[in-house]
């Protein structure tokens, strides 16, 4: 690629960021450091009315937690600044102004009231009412009246907008990395507002003029975006630009039935669907980040929401997707969000941590339910439950009993502790008190000879003994956990079953 990359995840600060919005940040990444060339974050807060407090840093502190953080924006690298559209403010008049004087935009003065009329009036004639070409110059606009009363009424204070003059009868044919050339019939557009007398831009005109001046090579943003593609066209023509070229990722689509995954989806169905928890007084919307994901486990899991590398290949570092990502294999469409799949990549990503780090994180678990246990032993106990688990937040149930005797058993598992038992365990405790080298291959060998010495079958034994020390029949290999909470402790469990059961 002769041009240098330069792309940017531009959202609205209306809320907390959403995993669509993770997922277009997360690509426009990716193609930058495949292509050697820079991410930026833009703040598009032009619309003052949407603006919710809090969201910006948000949106900051989720790209930092998922490892990928833009090389440029508000406070770093500040190469365009300022970031945050609301600054740039005084910069889009003389914009919006050029674009009159070149006759592709127009001021509209009509009223709520008047627009209401000229609505209801079409609908009357069983029309739809879209704002252009068909009736741009029978509504209350500058392209009716002279430029002098133009100038007049704008400086005796009335309020206007001012509206793209959408060319007629064109078919625009485009091009879209992802989807390949797409076309549009230019009369079947509106003719958007760019600019209000507020003084504030609309998100087509800010964009445009920032993407412009911000050397921005490549759009690459969600389908939802599609529509706008011909007036962007439209507006870099008229301002006589390159245009960038364009992406539009697919939809992430709900995981049953029809439609995008919405923010509601989330909680309602248990998984979550933004990366960090936001609080607000209605209640918490519930994040990655605090449900106890890996963001690397969810950055592997965004990524193949949409794109594959043609291969079967599921679990990819951050560096491995650099390094396979390719815009053209971008799916066209819809990606079905599988919240099974993304705890699948949870797990995959738990299990290659360090034991060790592992027990750090479980660590704090422990204590809140006051247990303070040897870093070396709890290492070795989450070495053994791991391979089961999702999250280091379902490792107390699964291991609880390494810490504290089972304080009932389980109904249904307690039929397998039949008459006979309690004498088989007496003699079970017998041969472990004479177990010197105390260590699980050890203890299995020497239980498991008795029983072939005395005839005694397997299940007799070992579902009451696991019943004894787990108080159900889970948990890991049963002489692990013999070995881990010692001989004292199996055998005062065991005398603690043979009275309780
Ligand atoms: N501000 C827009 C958004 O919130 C940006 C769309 C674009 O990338 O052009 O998604």
């Amino acid at each position: 690629m002769s041009q240098q990359v330069r792309v940017r995840f531009a959202p609205s600060p209306t809320g907390p960021l959403h995993i669509g919005g993770v997922r277009t940040a997360l690509f426009n990444y990716l193609f930058a450091k495949k292509n050697n060339g820079t991410f930026f974050l833009r703040i598009e807060d032009t619309d003052q009315n949407r603006f919710v407090p809090g969201a910006e840093a948000y949106i900051m502190e989720a790209l930092e937690w998922l490892g990928i953080a833009p090389d440029e924006t508000i406070g770093k690298n500040e190469k365009f600044a300022p970031y945050r559209q609301s600054e740039r403010k005084d910069l889009y008049q003389r914009y919006a102004t050029d674009l009159i004087n070149s006759g592709n935009a127009y001021y509209a003065f009509d009223t709520p009231d008047a627009l209401d009329a000229a609505r209801k009036l079409e609908e009357e004639q069983g029309k739809t009412f879209i704002y252009n070409h068909t009736n741009r110059e029978k509504l209350d606009t500058s392209l009716v009246i002279s430029t002098e009363e133009t100038a007049k009424r704008i400086a005796d204070g009335e309020h206007y907008v001012i509206r793209f003059k959408t060319p007629v009868n064109e078919t625009l044919y485009l091009h879209d990395i992802i989807r390949g050339d797409v076309k549009f019939d230019t009369n079947l557009l509106d003719d958007k507002v760019l600019f209000k007398s507020d003084g504030m831009p609309t998100y087509h005109l800010a964009n445009i003029v920032d993407d412009h001046l911000m050397e921005t090579s490549h759009v690459i943003r969600g389908e939802e975006w599609l529509p706008s593609m011909p007036l962007h066209a439209l507006l870099y023509r008229a301002f006589g630009w390159d245009a960038p070229q364009f992406a539009h990722l697919p939809l992430i689509m709900k995981p049953v039935g029809n439609g995008k995954l919405s923010k509601r989806d989330g909680d309602k169905m248990g998984f979550p669907v933004f990366p960090l928890d936001w609080k607000t007084d209605e209640g918490t919307s519930s994040g990655y980040r605090e449900k106890g994901f890996f963001p690397e486990a969810v950055v592997n899991f965004l990524a193949l929401l949409g794109w594959n590398d043609g291969t079967e290949q599921e679990l990819f570092s951050l560096d491995e997707l650099v390094a396979s990502f390719d815009l053209h294999r971008v799916h066209k469409s819809g990606a079905k969000f599988d919240p099974e799949k993304n705890k699948w990549f949870n797990h995959q990503y738990l299990i290659k941590q360090e034991d060790a780090t592992l027990a750090k994180a479980f660590s704090p678990i422990l204590l809140e339910k006051g247990f303070d246990v040897d870093e070396s032993k709890l290492t070795k106990i989450v070495s053994l439950i791991k391979e089961r688990a999702h999250f280091v937040s379902e490792f107390w149930e699964m291991s609880d009993f390494f810490f504290e005797a089972p304080a009932s058993y389980d109904e249904k598992a307690s039929k397998n502790w039949k008459a006979e038992t309690p004498e088989l365990m007496q003699d079970l405790i017998s041969v472990i008190e004479e177990i010197g080298d105390f260590t699980s291959l050890n203890i299995e060998i020497i239980v498991k000879d008795w029983m072939t010495k005395n005839e005694i079958g397997m299940g007799k034994i070992m579902q009451p003994f696991r019943l004894s020390l787990v108080g159900a029949l889970k948990g890991p290999h049963l002489f692990d956990i013999v070995e881990v909470i010692g001989k004292e402790e199996t055998i005062s469990r065991i005398n603690k079953a043979i009275s309780s059961l």
